[in-house]
């Protein structure tokens, strides 16, 4: 295999121009621009190759419009030889800009002194994209008689829940012949993420009666209901969150507990905006809301992490006259964590062994990706994240990529395609 490993090393060259040209489309998420021009980039190279290429606009999904249309791109090379399905599944999509670059964030220069490529997306992921399309291309070239099939897709929408993306092709069923699913985010090259924590986003309202301000007592202040809400998660809700600890391998250290984030508030008057002069009104507030994100373990059950915000809620009604409240669901995703022992994992490991002569880690992400989609809707476990990258570098300004990073991450993607699609004696 250290044939494989060197054809991936010659290709160097080509690996910086197609991440260069992958950052120069600014596939900004939201609103979701340029998803068409880079499937189509993406479709010109592979088709020279040989993959079979298929454009799949999600229609109707969220963000979805004329304008902005959410496309996707399968690419498919498929042996001689019967076998497993390999697939490689990135994202596209980038997050805005932002403040505080000081090169050109769609210009991907390339600093040779540093061995880095800068520009939005290029660590989170177009990066890892690129590394698995160069990994497939030499291992194709150097078996083209491999068994099974290679599936590259490059997915919408990641950044804003993959409705448009991986969740869409799932429903369509576009998993259910794929064995084996490596997500190349920036998790570094040493480290198999193996999963994430659960999500549920709730909003959560409490009511008053309406009143003139100088006359509180006719009134109910909703503000005053959650701040008894607020003073309430202070002494009992944070701690006992704290006091979760999980068996998952979470990254940062921090996430290794069950968490609670209180996003936003708004009660009473709404915000007039900067164009208005006048004064507020004096008014009793009879709306508040407050929206949590509320983090949790693969030891937690859903139904228990809402009934703990219900029973907290009824604590302060049991103490408090005229306590009204709602609680609204707005999203929610269970956590997934892919077994050690899956065959994806174990082929990973020891890719990873071999290419960097040091034991895998194991990690599991604090948010969640696509691999949500794959596991709930495509019912597919064996999954992993898996690419170059530093995931500290995602979303912020002056974001780069290391090229040496991705030629690692490379030559331990085509090891794993040559022990799952290989002749069987090289692994
Ligand atoms: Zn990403």
């Amino acid at each position: 295999m250290d044939d494989l490993c060197q054809a991936i090393a010659a290709r160097r060259d080509d690996l910086i121009r197609l991440t260069q040209d992958l950052i120069r489309i600014p596939t900004l998420n939201p609103p979701g621009r340029h998803y068409r021009d880079i499937c189509e980039y993406l479709e010109a190279r592979l088709a020279a190759k040989g993959f079979t290429c298929e454009l799949i606009r999600a229609t109707g999904t969220p963000g979805d419009s004329l304008e902005y249309p959410r496309w996707n791109l399968i690419a498919r090379h498929t042996g001689p030889r019967p076998g497993d399905c390999v697939h490689f599944n990135s994202h596209h999509d980038v997050v805005e800009v932002g403040q505080g670059w000081t090169r050109d964030p769609f210009g991907a220069e390339f600093v040779a002194a540093e061995d880095r490529i800068y520009g939005r997306g290029a660590c989170d992921m177009k990066g890892g994209l690129a590394a698995s399309i160069i990994a497939a291309e030499a291992f194709i070239d150097s078996h083209p008689d491999h068994a099974g099939t290679i599936e590259i897709s490059a997915t919408a929408d990641e950044e804003t829940g993959g409705f448009g993306g991986v969740a869409f092709l799932a429903q369509q069923g576009r998993f259910a012949a794929v064995d084996h699913v490596l997500i190349p985010e920036p998790l570094h090259k040493d480290r198999i993420c193996l999963g994430h924590r659960g999500v549920w986003w709730a909003e959560i309202e409490t009511q008053g009666r309406i009143a003139h301000g100088s006359m509180p007592f006719l009134g109910d202040s909703a503000i005053r209901h959650m701040g008894a809400v607020l003073a309430e998660m202070e002494e009992t809700l944070w701690p006992l969150l704290a006091g979760k600890r999980t068996e998952m391998p979470v990254i940062p250290e921090g996430a290794r507990s069950s968490t609670l984030n209180i996003n936003a508030i708004h009660g009473g008057e709404a915000d007039q905006g900067p164009d208005y002069t006048g004064l507020p009104a004096p008014v009793v507030p009879d709306r508040c809301r407050i929206t949590i994100d509320r983090r949790f373990l693969i030891e937690e059950d859903l139904a228990e992490v809402k009934a703990e915000i219900t029973a907290l809620m009824e604590r302060i009604r049991a103490r408090r006259p005229n306590f009204r409240y709602e609680i609204r669901d707005l999203f929610e995703v269970v956590p997934s964590m892919t077994d050690r022992d899956a065959p994806v994992v174990r082929t990973t490991a020891a890719a990873i062994e071999r290419v960097l002569g040091r034991e895998a880690g194991y990690v599991v992400s604090p948010g969640t990706y696509d691999q949500k989609h794959i596991d709930r809707i495509g019912k597919l476990k064996n999954c992993i994240a898996y690419g170059p990258g530093v995931l500290e570098l995602a979303h912020q300004p002056d974001e780069w990529i290391g090229v040496s990073d991705m030629l690692d991450s490379a030559r331990v993607m085509g090891l794993v395609l040559a022990d799952l699609l290989g002749p069987g004696d090289t692994a």
